[in-house]
């Protein structure tokens, strides 16, 4: 998967509708401290579904939407698409009817009613979200994604949190969420079952 292009509106620092293109080749964002260079690829994670407001260096989820500056109101809700080529790829997650190789996916979150994610036109859950990068070795917590005192951060890493890197680069980490699906439903088949017995035993 190759991330093409992302559009933010009303992200943090990117009050007016911005886009950035990834063209093939190298991109690099250049700019003064504290012009937003660290929030594109904030929002690269957050799109992906990151959770997790403290890595979005923030207080609650809210807070990513654009806060106001003394000549502007705040914002009401803050939205990030993210267009990325499939390189060939499935899309299983959510079926791959009209994928057309290309998925776009995108993350809004209204002042006070939390996220809502599409993916290429149709509602999906956090989870589908996660599920889709995972599978295509990537996503919030991708080792890919290098912020600021991530080095340090993976050169102190316990050995479990290492192997979860591990895992995530080569795309097996959406298989845990599935045996874990899958873990459930069988223990739910196996309690069907033996109710199943018992009745068949009151009745014989
Ligand atoms: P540096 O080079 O110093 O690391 P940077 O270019 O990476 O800086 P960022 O950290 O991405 O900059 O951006 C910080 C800016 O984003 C700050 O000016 C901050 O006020 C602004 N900002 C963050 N969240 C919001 C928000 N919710 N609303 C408005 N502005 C915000």
């Amino acid at each position: 998967m190759k991330i093409k292009r992302l559009r933010l509106t009303g992200f943090k620092s990117f009050v007016e509708p911005a886009e950035l293109r990834i063209e093939p080749g190298l991109t690099g964002v250049v700019g003064p401290n504290g012009c937003g260079k660290s929030n594109l690829l904030e929002a690269i994670r957050w799109v992906m579904g990151e959770s997790s407001p403290k890595s979005m260096r923030s207080g609650g989820m809210d807070d990513v939407i654009f806060a106001g500056t003394s000549s502007r109101p705040a914002r009401d809700f803050a939205e990030v698409a993210l267009v990325a080529d499939l390189e060939g790829a499935a899309l299983t997650s959510i079926g791959d009817g009209d994928s057309d190789g290309e998925l776009e996916v995108i993350r809004r979150i209204e002042r006070g009613q939390g996220s809502a994610y599409r993916a290429n036109g149709r509602d999906v859950r956090a989870k589908d979200i996660s599920l889709i990068f995972a599978d295509a070795a990537t996503g919030a917590h991708s080792p890919a994604l290098v912020s600021q005192g991530k080095i340090a951060a993976v050169i102190s890493a316990k050995p479990a949190e290492r192997r979860q890197m591990l895992e995530e680069a080569a795309g097996i980490a959406g298989l845990h969420v599935r045996r874990k699906d899958a873990e459930q439903k069988l223990r739910a088949t196996e309690a069907n079952l033996e109710r199943l017995d018992t009745i068949i035993g009151d009745m014989a």
